[in-house]
């Protein structure tokens, strides 16, 4: 299993979050926000895989690509497109799937399933292709015990609400725990390696299930704690637009973020703006370094940068980062270090 993520979009443009979770059986793919253009150079296959949008907040400049992701995937066969975002989401992109003519849509598949998230709850509505998007369907309405927003198969998904002026989620993307043989119990059992192995680590057969090993029976819930040693999978944050106003706030971003190896962070203001960056809730350069250096991520990857700073500005940006935080970098495709 891995975690591969592309930053869409340029430099003082927007911006978004393409991340693609490999089970080694299947890929699934997740995009975060959608601005303009950000799609454009994503092959069309990869957008029409995309199994879920997560919108941080419905800001202009993270929704505008958004046509060109429902054209690509208005009229979806077999699997829903699922949206999630804040409280109003539903809302948001009722309106704007009814924002076109879809007359000649009868018969054709394609369902959307829209979710807000907030106060620790979920609430959700489902939208027809074949209604022209035009009856919104209350579709469910639950608990969201652990933040967790969405599962995939090996994978959740998990959101915390930020302050933006308006409420802003961030997202996380984890694996599940990865289990491995351990080699040294595997030896002091003294049993063969062999495919038996794989039963053992496969999640799907059941505890219960006695195994013939070397002449012998073995129940798998029995070699499952002697042999197997789990270790956290991969994963990634996204988290942009927001400012922290309390120790409060920033101790639960710092705890909802806690063990992520990636973390992707805007950075839309330098310190020397800090009172725009404070009006407009947005985080400057050295609060980015100090959240980065509490939650102690593999690699911070700053997005969403200004436009009124130029190249070399943003280079400088980046220096004012690492010297509170040194494993910070741009998106490698921007070219800016
Ligand atoms: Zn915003
Ligand atoms: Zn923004």
């Amino acid at each position: 299993m891995t975690i591969e993520y592309e930053i869409l979009g340029e430099p003082g443009r927007d911006n978004a979050l393409l991340v693609t979770i490999d089970s080694g059986q299947s890929q699934h793919r997740l995009l975060f926000d959608c601005g303009e253009g950000c799609l454009s150079r994503v092959p069309v296959s990869q957008v029409q895989a995309v199994e879920a949008v997560f919108f941080s907040h419905f800001h202009i400049d993270h929704v505008a690509g958004f046509d060109t992701f429902l054209r690509m995937n208005w009229a979806r066969p077999d699997t829903p497109v699922r949206v999630f975002g804040p409280p109003g989401a539903i809302k948001i992109v009722h309106h704007r799937l009814r924002g076109y003519t879809w007359n000649l849509v009868a018969g054709v598949p394609g369902q959307w399933i829209v979710t807000e998230v907030g106060a620790g709850r979920l609430r959700s509505s489902r939208f027809l292709t074949a209604e022209a998007f035009e009856v919104e369907h209350p579709f469910q309405e639950s608990a969201a015990p652990g933040a967790v927003v969405y599962r995939g198969g090996c994978f959740v998904v998990r959101a915390h609400t930020l302050d933006h002026g308006t409420p802003c989620l961030a997202y996380t993307v984890r694996e599940a725990d990865r289990q491995n043989v351990d080699a040294d119990a595997l030896g002091a059992l003294g049993l063969p390696p062999g495919p038996w192995l794989k039963a053992v680590k496969d999640e799907g057969v059941a505890a219960d299930k006695s195994l013939g090993i070397a002449g012998k029976d073995y129940l798998v819930g029995d070699l499952r704690s002697r042999l197997l040693i789990s270790s956290p999978g991969d994963s990634i944050a996204y988290v942009t637009d927001f400012f922290l106003a309390t120790e409060i706030e920033a101790a639960q971003l710092v705890g909802f973020l806690s063990g992520c190896q990636t973390l992707v962070c805007e950075n839309n203001y330098r310190d020397a703006d800090a009172d725009l960056a404070r009006k407009n809730y947005h985080m400057t350069s050295s609060d980015v370094a100090r959240l980065a250096a509490r939650v102690g991520p593999e690699r911070l990857v700053l997005f969403h940068v200004s436009d009124r700073y130029d190249v070399q500005a943003w280079r400088e940006q980046l220096a004012e980062v690492r010297q509170r935080f040194d494993r910070a970098v741009f998106p490698q495709a921007w070219g800016i270090e």
